[in-house]
């Protein structure tokens, strides 16, 4: 199988070709262009496996770039890695509703860049599971925590946890999509639709409700700072068994 074409936006030298080192060296191809006007070109034509986007760029910024692949039906499934400033954590949030994947801040760990970089490329492998599958059960922590969406159930070791629906919803919907960080925008259009009953300050005592209510494998749910939350452990997925 060929291996994966990483494209890498970057218009600060050092940094690129820092990324590219390392994405090299673990078997993948690279691609540098420091623009957001030639990456835009680049992509179309290339359709690269995933994108290492930075933010700040000279003529078409991250965030711009990002919002006209995710409106282009060709361009929009190319998963992209935000690679940002610390301190532009709005930024960040925008990306990441735009449809961003993940992202570091400068300055990175190379090792984490990668390990992030891997996260996403073995996710869009694995079938997604989408919100609202039925008859299927999540499986956290090693099978410990199931999370059985057709009957709405949660269990610890087998035993029944009583969440309230939000605290269901929000538990699920970061299951669906381990590793992934989501903001509470995210989070409350995912839970409540539209609906303005939850509000950015509402998913933190929900959050903080559900870990209790979790014990020990509350802290599954991290909080990521400035961003929103993400489930840190792998999930599986298996078939409910109703017996
Ligand atoms: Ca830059």
């Amino acid at each position: 199988m060929a291996e994966p074409n990483i494209l890498i936006v970057e218009d600060e030298t050092d940094i690129s070709d820092l990324i590219r080192f390392h994405v090299e060296r673990e078997g993948f191809n690279a691609k540098v262009v420091h623009s957001g006007k030639i990456a835009l070109d680049v992509i179309q034509r290339e359709r690269p496996t995933l994108i290492v986007l930075d933010l700040m760029l000279p003529d078409l910024d991250g965030l711009e770039l990002c919002r006209r692949l995710k409106w282009e039906p060709g361009t929009r499934s190319i998963p992209i890695l935000i690679v940002s400033a610390k301190g532009e954590e709005a930024d960040i949030v925008t990306g990441i509703e735009l449809g961003a994947d993940d992202y570091v801040t400068k300055p990175f760990s190379p090792k984490e860049l990668m390990a992030r970089l891997k996260n996403i490329l073995r996710r869009q492998k694995e079938q997604l599971i989408p919100v609202g599958t039925n008859g299927k059960q999540l499986k956290i922590a090693g099978g410990s925590l199931v999370i059985d969406t057709d009957r709405h159930v949660v269990s610890i070791e087998g035993e029944r946890i009583e969440l309230t629906l939000t605290e269901f919803g929000i538990l699920h919907y970061l299951a669906a999509r381990p590793g992934f960080v989501r903001t509470r925008d995210q989070i409350i259009a995912a839970v409540h639709g539209d609906s303005a009953v939850l509000s950015s300050r509402t998913v933190d005592v929900h959050i903080t409700s559900l870990r209790r209510k979790l014990g020990e494998l509350g802290r599954t749910v991290e909080t990521v700072r400035g961003v929103g939350y993400r489930l840190a452990e792998p999930t599986t997925v298996g078939e409910a068994s109703h017996d």
